[in-house]
This record gives structure tokens, sequence and C-alpha cells, in this order.
């Protein structure tokens, strides 16, 4: 007997959002999730005061009214606005692209002069349509800042050569002509007061939560409880690989706890070099201002070392690896998908797409939508 409307699998935000909704929708729900906690990759464990994001720095970022509206109905946000810079052997770089960085690799104090040099790097790599990350990363910034903060950085990142990627990766980052450090061009930007974890365990209130519970190892027991199941984990393990693996990049979080009150000086510094073996430094504690809930000076830190790798079946996987070929295979994963009448697939993994969190939350309320 289906006694639940909807079985979630998957306490991240795209499942929380849809549960929250459905549960205001009068829907009976239940979510379960395998890891022991809620929240997915936004995650984060309060330690020595300090709000340390377990799976990597989220950063909230939208232009989206509804989006915006939505996540504030279950906390504040703080006003931090992402400013990472760039540390290639020992020199430092703004990011994103902007007249800073412009100025600091060339010399160059006017707009125009940046152009004029970006211009000038394309002509000479002989690029007219862009049609891999190289290319598109040339045509954005140059050969310069290509080879000192992107190609070490894209390759430890991902794996695999700059001219094997698509463009669009690149086309995340935005370049700019102004000098502005703020990494993302959104008009609400912030971090959840309390943290993510606050937030989705606001969503999920009052809706029946099991962390620790393996969907695919019990689905049909599972399935028999909920007359829909909406499925938010990586769509080729749902169908056990039938057509093989989905590639996906996955992370290695190394965190050290010192006895300094101050270590790097800013949130998240990137290592662009292909020597360094970690991508960047997060010092989580300035993602509040080194200030704990109650807005005292924390005086110890916590930093996080991020050191990309392959991912190997039992490893998370953070990151699809949107190329040709995967693509390809997550069509014919879809189709099965669509088959399915009462499985509903979503969020990154369901989707195997690299999005931001408005737009899981965005995709999450719509689905929701059509339901109630
Ligand atoms: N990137 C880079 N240098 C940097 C930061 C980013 O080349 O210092 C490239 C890299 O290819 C990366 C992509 O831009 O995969 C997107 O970066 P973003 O910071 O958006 O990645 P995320 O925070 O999602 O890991």
């Amino acid at each position: 007997m289906a006694g639940y409307d909807y079985l979630v699998v998957g306490a991240g935000l795209y499942g929380s959002v849809f549960a929250s909704r459905m549960k205001e929708a009068g829907k009976k729900v239940k979510v379960i999730d395998r890891r022991h906690h809620i929240g997915g990759n936004v995650y984060t464990e309060k330690r020595d005061g300090i709000h340390v994001h377990t799976y990597g720095a989220h950063i909230f970022h939208t232009n989206d009214e509804r989006v915006w509206e939505y996540v504030n109905r279950f906390t504040r946000f703080n006003n931090f606005v992402n400013s990472p810079i760039a540390n290639y052997r020992g020199e430092i770089y703004s990011l994103p692209f902007n007249m800073y960085t412009f100025n600091r690799i060339w010399g160059v104090v006017t707009p125009e002069e940046a152009r004029e040099r970006i211009e000038l790097s394309k002509k000479e790599s002989g690029i007219t349509d862009p049609s891999n990350l190289e290319e598109q990363a040339i045509s954005l910034v140059g050969r310069e800042i290509y080879e000192k903060l992107i190609k070490g950085y894209t390759q430890k990142q991902w794996g695999r050569d700059c001219k094997e990627l698509p463009a669009f990766i690149i086309k995340r980052l935005p370049v700019r002509y102004t000098y502005n450090n703020n990494y993302f061009n959104a008009a609400y930007q912030g971090i959840p007061v309390g943290g993510y974890t606050a937030m989705i365990e606001k969503m999920l209130e009052g809706i029946e939560v099991e962390t620790g519970v393996d969907f695919l190892r019990n689905r049909a027991e599972l399935e028999k409880e909920a007359v829909t199941v909406l499925f938010t984990g990586a769509i080729d393990e749902y169908f056990d690989h039938v057509f093989g693996r989905l590639e996906y990049r996955t992370l290695d979080f190394r965190d050290e706890e010192l006895d300094i009150p101050n270590f790097q000086g800013n949130a998240a510094v990137n290592y662009t070099d292909s020597d360094t073996g970690f991508t960047r430094i997060i010092e989580h504690k300035w993602i509040t201002f080194g200030l704990d809930d109650d807005g005292v000076e924390i005086e110890k830190t916590i930093i996080t070392r991020e050191y990309p790798k392959s991912y190997e079946p039992g490893d998370e996987p953070y990151y699809p690896v949107n190329d040709a070929k995967n693509t390809e295979l997550f069509k014919k994963y879809r189709a099965l998908a669509s088959e399915k009448e009462n499985v509903v697939f979503g969020g990154r993994l369901g989707d195997y797409s690299y999005y931001d969190m408005d737009v899981v939350i965005r995709k999450a309320l719509e689905e929701a939508d059509c339901r109630s």
C-alpha cells in the first residue's frame, strides 16, 4: 500500500524544495537520503563557531525574483560578496577577469587598451569561432591570462586538456571591462545566516525525513511506499548503468584547523598553476566576515584544500562531465527515464547538468507547480 504521495530520494536542495512545496500543496511526502545528514552538497556543519561548507563553498546568487523570495522564506542572508583571488606561483590576480586582472597582467589602464590586447591575442591564435574551452578562453581574455589563470586550473579540475573541454564551462565566469571584483553578476547574493543546514531544516519542517537510507539498495520495498518517487541521485546509477557509466569529476576535501586567526585573508584563493595539486583553498570564516552567529570574532580558522580527481564508484559525483560523449549517453538514460511514469528525475545528478543552486531551486519549484 502506498502511504505517501511522494517519496523524495535525496534531501539536497532539489529534493527539499520539491518536498516542501508538495507538503504545502497538501500531499503526503517522505524524504530519504543515503547520507547521514540533510542538505546534500550544500550541507554546512558548525565547528568552533565556523560554518564549514563540507562539500565546497556554496555562495548563493541569483537574478530570479521568485527564487530569491522563496529562499528568504526560510532564512535571512548575509551580504557576502564572492571575490576570489588567483595565486599563480605567488603572483596574486583579481577574479573574475576584470580591469584589475588586465592591469596586473599587461599594465593596461583603460578598457579600450584591454580590449585591444585581447583582440590581438585572438587574431594571433587564428580563432574565429571558438569550438573548445581553450579557444573560448583565449577569445575572452587573451593568451596570457589563459596560460596563467585558466589552463592549469581547468586541467586539474577536469582532468583533461582544455582543447577537449566544452566552451560553456568557461562562460560561467564573467569577463568585465570594469574595476569590479564581484564574481557573480547577480542582483541578489549572500549566505544563509546560520548556515545552509538550518535553511534546509526549515524547508523540511513537518516532513518525515530519514537519513542513512539507501534507496537503490532497497528500491522494491521503498517504491511501494509512495505513488510517485522523485529521484535526485545519479540517473545512470538508478538504471544500473545499463548503457555504461556517465562520467563525473569528484573532489577530495582536506580540512585543516589552525590555531591562527587568519590564514589567507580571503574566503577563496584559487591556485591556478598546474604543479600545485589542489585547485583552491577555502577559508570558511571569511564567508561570515570572521564572525560567529553571535557576531563575535572567531579566534581560530578552518581551511579546506580541494583536490580534484576522477570519479570512481563509491565517490561522490560532484560535477557532471558534459562533453559530447557523455551528453549522448545521458540522452539514452533520459529516454529510459521518460518511460517511467511513477518516477521523476531532477537536480544536478538527475538531469546530469552543471546547475547553480538558484537553477536547481527554480526547477524544483516548476516541477512542483506542475503537480499541485
Ligand atoms: N576557472 C579557471 N580559473 C579559475 C576559476 C575557474 O580556469 O581561477 C574555470 C575552470 O575551468 C572551472 C570553471 O572556470 O571549471 C568554472 O569555475 P567556477 O568557479 O564557476 O566552478 P565551481 O565553483 O562550480 O567549481
